[in-house]
C-alpha cells in the first residue's frame, strides 16, 4: 500500500475536492483505495455520502488507538473505496495527544499494524489533512510515503508553500526519512484571471516538474457535488472539472513506482 497525504496549511485550496475525486478516479481505475478524513470539519465524509450518524468507528479512533484501521474504514457507495471518517472529536485528538508519547506517530502505528498482520486490504490509501500544520497534519506526513499539494493560484501561494516544504524538511530529518513529495496540483484555475496566470507561471518557474501537467479548473460542479453527497466524477463525469481529476489520476499513477499496487 502506498499512502499519499494531502496537505496544505491554507483552508479552502481545494485539499478536500482533490481529496474526493482522486480517491473516486484510482477506485474507477481499480485501485483498492482508502481515504483517511484527518479533518475535524468531515468534508470528506460529508461529499462522499457519510452522514454524521453514520460514522461509528473514525479517525479519532485510529488516533487514540481505540480502533483497528479495519474496524474504522467503512464502504462508500464507490465501488473499491473506503473511508474512514472523520467528526467534530478529532478536534480534541490535538489537545489529548500533546500528552501522550509518541504522539507523531499515532497513524503510522495504526497503519503498520494493518500491513503487518497481513491485511491484504489497499492499493492505496489517501489522507485529507485538515488546514494547520499541527499535530494532524504531522501525524499524516509521518505516515505517508508521499505528499500531494493542492495549491489555488493566488497571491500569497508560494509564501505558504515554503512554510509547508520547511516542515516536510522537519519531518523528513526527525521522523521519515522516505518523505516525498509527489506533486503540487494547481486547483481553481482560471483561465480568463491573469493573475491567476501569473501565478501559474512563477510556481512552474520555481518548482518545474514538481508541478503536475493537469491543471483542476474553477467549475461550479466541483462545488455542487459535495450537497448531493457524493464525488464530482459521478454526480458530472464530464464536466471539466471530473475530467481534469481523472488526468491527475493518471499523472498520478504515472509518477508512483510501479510495483507498489501490489505490495
Ligand atoms: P480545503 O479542503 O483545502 O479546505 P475544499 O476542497 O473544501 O478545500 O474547497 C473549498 C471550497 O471550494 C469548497 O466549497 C469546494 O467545493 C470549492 N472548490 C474546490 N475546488 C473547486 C474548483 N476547482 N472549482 C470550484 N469550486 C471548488
Ligand atoms: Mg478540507
Amino acid at each position: 500500500m502506498i499512502t499519499i497525504a494531502i496537505a496544505n496549511q491554507k483552508g479552502g485550496v481545494g485539499k478536500t475536492t482533490t481529496a474526493i475525486n482522486i480517491a473516486t478516479a484510482m477506485a474507477a481505475t481499480g485501485w483498492k483505495t482508502l481515504l483517511i478524513d484527518l479533518d475535524p470539519q468531515g468534508n470528506a465524509s460529508t461529499g462522499l455520502g457519510i452522514p454524521g450518524a453514520a460514522r461509528e468507528n473514525t479517525s479519532y479512533d485510529l488516533l487514540l488507538d481505540q480502533a483497528t484501521l479495519a474496524e474504522c474504514a467503512q464502504p462508500t457507495e464507490i465501488p473499491g473505496l473506503d473511508i474512514i471518517p472523520a467528526t467534530q472529536d478529532l478536534s480534541g485528538a490535538e489537545v489529548e495527544l500533546v500528552s501522550v508519547d509518541d504522539r507523531t506517530a499515532r497513524l503510522t502505528h495504526a497503519l503498520d499494524q494493518q500491513t503487518r498482520g497481513g491485511f491484504a486490504g489497499y492499493d492505496v490509501c489517501f489522507i485529507d489533512c485538515p488546514p494547520s500544520l499541527g499535530l494532524l497534519t504531522l501525524n499524516a506526513l509521518c505516515a505517508s510515503d508521499t505528499l500531494l499539494v493542492p495549491l489555488q493560484c493566488e497571491f500569497f501561494a508560494l509564501e505558504g508553500l515554503s512554510q509547508l516544504l520547511q516542515t516536510v524538511e522537519r519531518v523528513q530529518q526527525g521522523f521519515n526519512s522516505s518523505l516525498g513529495i509527489v506533486g503540487v496540483v494547481l486547483t481553481m484555475f482560471d483561465r480568463r484571471n491573469r493573475l491567476t496566470d501569473q501565478v501559474a507561471d512563477d510556481v512552474r518557474d520555481c518548482l518545474g516538474n514538481l508541478v503536475f501537467e493537469s491543471v483542476i479548473p474553477r467549475n461550479v460542479r466541483l462545488s455542487e457535488a459535495p450537497s448531493h453527497g457524493m464525488p464530482a466524477l459521478v454526480y458530472d463525469h464530464n464536466c471539466p472539472g471530473s475530467r481534469a481529476y481523472i488526468g491527475l489520476a493518471r499523472e498520478l499513477i504515472g509518477r508512483l513506482p510501479e510495483n507498489r499496487k501490489a505490495a
